[in-house]
């Protein structure tokens, strides 16, 4: 075997590892409301940041491209709620909900609302765009974890803890403790099963479930 070919061997078999190792995450939704350029670039970042330790890529879709296919391994849908650029200066209550993940059956449904009014009361409406954007990508990063994990748990630090303060929000250090990541890995997680999602995508509607045990992962709250 020539030199030239062990080394062309070499690295597609890198490459395939590489690829082994990361999944593509489509997350459908309309662009949040309000929200600054920059803080959008800078959610954008903060999110891919968070999660690509865990092996996944963040692939972003607006609902208007549902239609057109794409290959994913993983579709997980997200509401923004409120306007994120909210001036209102009403108090924000000492413990707050950020974000929640829809659940039925005890199963992670892969659907998250993000209430971005909230976030913006709590950082304040003159806040940096970048700290903003950081923030927001932060909590959906932690839905993201309860979906991919399909876990209610929460962690002592990181992203996966059960309550934010304004810090974790704004810090510049922040991150999925090791627990979780390995959690949100193919070989340990249970399946999100993406793919049988794909009619609820299309809907964009939450499967239907019995009333009786839908409930909420009360997730990401201010503290
Ligand atoms: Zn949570």
């Amino acid at each position: 075997m020539s030199l030239a070919f062990r080394a062309l061997l070499l690295v597609l078999s890198i490459s395939v590892c590489a690829h082994a190792q990361t999944r593509t995450l489509a997350l459908y939704g309309q662009p949040p409301l309000g929200l600054d350029s920059q803080a959008d670039r800078t959610m954008r970042a903060e999110l891919q940041r968070l999660l690509a330790p865990a092996g996944l890529e963040i692939i972003w879709k607006t609902l208007a491209q549902r239609e057109s296919g794409g290959n994913f391994e993983l579709v997980v849908v997200n509401s923004f709620e409120g306007s994120c650029t909210s001036s209102s200066a009403a108090a924000v209550q000492a413990t707050a909900n950020l974000a929640d993940t829809s659940i039925s059956n005890g199963r992670i449904l892969p659907f998250f609302r993000i209430d971005c009014g909230r976030i913006v009361q709590i950082l304040g409406s003159d806040v940096e765009p970048a700290v903003l954007g950081r923030a927001l990508g932060r909590v959906m990063a932690h839905e993201i974890y309860h979906i991919v994990a399909q876990t209610k748990d929460h962690q002592e630090t990181g992203v996966a803890k059960a309550a934010f303060s304004r810090r974790d929000l704004t810090t510049t250090r922040f991150r999925l403790d090791d627990w979780s990541i390995t959690r949100m890995r193919p070989a340990t997680s249970m399946s999100a099963t993406p793919r049988s999602n794909a009619a609820a995508v299309q809907s964009h509607k939450a499967p239907p479930v019995a009333s009786s045990v839908k409930g909420r992962v009360f997730a990401a709250l201010f503290r």
